[in-house]
């Protein structure tokens, strides 16, 4: 009874500090969101990755879609590979309902911008849209929520309809290279050119795999009259093309 009594008084003077976002133990004072732990194992997934796509490779400079084709973006990044924690985090952000993971998430995204001055220069941050019918199915679109946290930190305007998909595209698993290009042809749309004309647009996407989203959302946005599209992820794949 009396350990008891001291634990509430000691839970009152010194109470349980903030968790790791990504495996619940408590945080040292100079950790923030997650441990040094995960924070590790993220870390040590970053090998090699395309100079122009971001996606994980194992030697050269560029993955075998880059080295034939020219995505139209100019540069995609992304903070580690689709893998291990990111993977479960990413999964529990987008399936599971785990909404406050953006900021965990939006960190590291912001971590990985303030790498490269073209990001850094931006003029509008933007999330890769979802068709309404599965917004209303999920509740949210992930990516906006992370490209909201990336706008806060790297103090960038954030437009949230600016691109909006209006067509449901079937599910790319299984589709080839054709077909997946064919799949999302006419499936975004900007509603308002001004908005886009002339800008740098910073594109915020929760994972790049098959790469033909962050492609034709940037198809869009280009002929809609935006200066040059730079894409953001949380994690991308291993060169699935090779
Ligand atoms: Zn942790
Ligand atoms: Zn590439």
């Amino acid at each position: 009874m009396l350990s008891e009594f001291f634990q509430s008084i000691l839970q009152l003077l010194f109470p349980p500090g903030p968790y790791c976002y990504f495996c619940g133990s408590s945080l040292k004072s100079w950790e923030v969101y997650w441990c040094s732990r995960c924070k590790k194992e993220i870390s040590i997934n970053k090998g090699l990755q395309c100079r122009k796509c971001a996606r994980f490779i194992t030697g050269g400079e560029m993955c075998s879609f880059c080295q034939k084709d020219n995505y139209p973006f100019t540069v995609a990044r992304s903070a580690g590979l689709y893998d291990g924690k990111l993977k479960e985090a990413l999964q529990e952000f987008k399936f599971r309902g785990k909404r406050s993971l953006a900021k965990p998430l939006g960190r590291l995204l912001a971590l990985e911008a303030i790498k490269d001055e073209r990001f850094l220069e931006a003029d509008l941050i933007i999330p890769v849209p979802m068709h309404r019918v599965k917004l209303a199915q999920r509740g949210y679109n992930q990516s906006e929520l992370l490209a909201k946290e990336v706008a806060v930190k790297l103090g960038i305007p954030f437009e949230k309809d600016v691109l909006v998909k209006i067509r449901h595209t079937a599910d790319m698993v299984g589709l080839g290279r054709e077909e997946r290009s064919k799949n999302l042809q006419g499936a975004f749309f900007v509603q308002d050119h001004n908005i886009v004309l002339q800008k740098s647009i910073l594109l915020i996407d929760d994972i790049f795999t098959t790469g033909f989203t962050a492609l034709s959302c940037s198809e869009t946005l280009l002929k809609a009259g935006a200066k040059k599209v730079l894409v953001l992820t949380a994690a991308s794949n291993f060169d699935i093309y090779s």
